[in-house]
């Protein structure tokens, strides 16, 4: 039993750690999971009950109300480990910040700081072994609430559960992607739980996807559900476009999620003195761009890839082919300062990282 000021955590150590598994070289992504679970149920109005245990399979009933309604949520991050062998979290207390918008959203009960904070920490130093501290590697962390009641009426749940589970990333593959833009389907609205991380967000994504992809595209760029002409999101990651060397990104609001990714990008390029918008991003500026031969860089962001960058934009018929990766200062340039950050590198000057154990 391990016990803070606020909350205390029983610990069952597993007899039978699998980390011999884990081969540093070759990480397939979310396949693979460290030794350890972190749970806590939130019943009566309150969480307790707060274990960290051998990671493994779950009774529940058939009726668990997450899996009829989907009240589900969930946060994607990241620990990092740097060359002394200490392990980092980026920016933690944004995902529990996170994670209570999309609780409220969702009619969950969101999730006290100590409880989120003591589970991740504490099972990140448990596990800390399965931070891999490879060139572009880590461990992900995927905490998530779900709605338990055993009960098939429609309401919002008296009962959840908040698991974190956590699982080793390898250097993602950086291949540039080929990206559609979407004009029929749509992945958010206004009104909508498009700013959120629900997890019915990404059920609704995957069939346009796999149409995209029988056409020869990676991913899609959404675009806004009423006229299908401003550019909102890349798949699930935030979009962002350089023009003429100046960095542009659709507002945050009910349809584009706030990522933490894209934050950073935006803090270090204003720190950088680059020319930051905020803004709509028309189809047709982009275009246009591309035919004047101003438009440089276009790419996602988001925890697992950082930076996905955009090899070409397909609209009505048409392949719109972006400049060589290599000669993209920007993209090039944030994507490395951020693993230089998250490994010890260059200096934190944001306070981004949070030191475990
Ligand atoms: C999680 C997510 C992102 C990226 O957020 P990060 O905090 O940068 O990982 C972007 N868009 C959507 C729809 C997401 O669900």
């Amino acid at each position: 039993m391990v016990t803070t000021d606020t909350i205390s955590i029983k610990v069952q150590k597993t007899a039978t750690p699998r980390i011999k598994e884990l081969d540093y070289n070759h990480i397939t992504f979310g396949k693979l999971f460290s030794d350890h679970m972190f749970l806590a149920d939130y019943a009566n109005g309150a969480w307790g009950d707060a274990q960290i245990l051998p990671y493994g399979p779950i009774l529940m009933s058939p009726a668990t109300s997450a899996l009829h309604y989907g009240q589900a949520i969930f946060e994607g991050m990241k620990a990092y480990k740097n060359d002394k062998g200490e392990v980092s979290l980026f920016r933690p207390l944004d995902n529990h910040k996170r994670i209570n918008i999309s609780a409220e959203r969702m009619a969950m009960p969101t999730i006290p700081e100590e409880v989120f904070m003591e589970g991740l920490k504490q099972l990140v130093a448990l596990d800390k072994d399965w931070v891999p501290d490879t060139d572009g590697a880590s461990l992900y962390i995927r905490p998530f609430i779900v709605g338990t009641d055993e009960f098939i009426g429609v309401k919002p749940s008296d009962n959840y559960r908040f698991y974190i589970i956590t699982s080793p990333a390898g250097k993602y593959y950086n291949e540039p992607v080929k990206v559609l833009v979407e004009t029929n389907y749509i992945r958010a609205v206004e009104g909508g739980v498009g700013y959120v991380k629900a997890s019915g967000n990404y059920g609704r994504s995957l069939f346009p996807t796999k149409l995209a992809q029988q056409r020869g595209y990676q991913q899609i760029i959404w675009t806004d559900a009423r006229n299908h002409r401003y550019l909102e999101e890349s798949g699930t990651m935030n979009l962002m476009i350089v023009i003429d060397d100046v960095l542009i990104t659709p507002p945050i609001g009910d349809t584009i999620l706030a990522g933490i990714t894209r934050d950073s990008v935006l803090t270090l390029a204003r720190d950088w003195k680059m020319k930051v918008q905020e803004r709509k991003i028309s189809i047709d500026e982009v275009i246009d761009a591309h035919k004047r031969g101003t438009l440089e860089e276009a790419f996602g962001t988001g925890t697992a890839a950082t930076i996905a960058h955009i090899s070409t934009i397909g609209f009505e018929g048409k392949d719109y082919v972006l400049p060589q990766v290599s000669g993209r200062i920007f993209s090039n340039r944030v994507s490395q300062e951020l693993e230089n950050i998250r490994k010890g590198k260059s200096e934190d000057k944001h306070n981004w990282m949070y030191k475990v154990g």
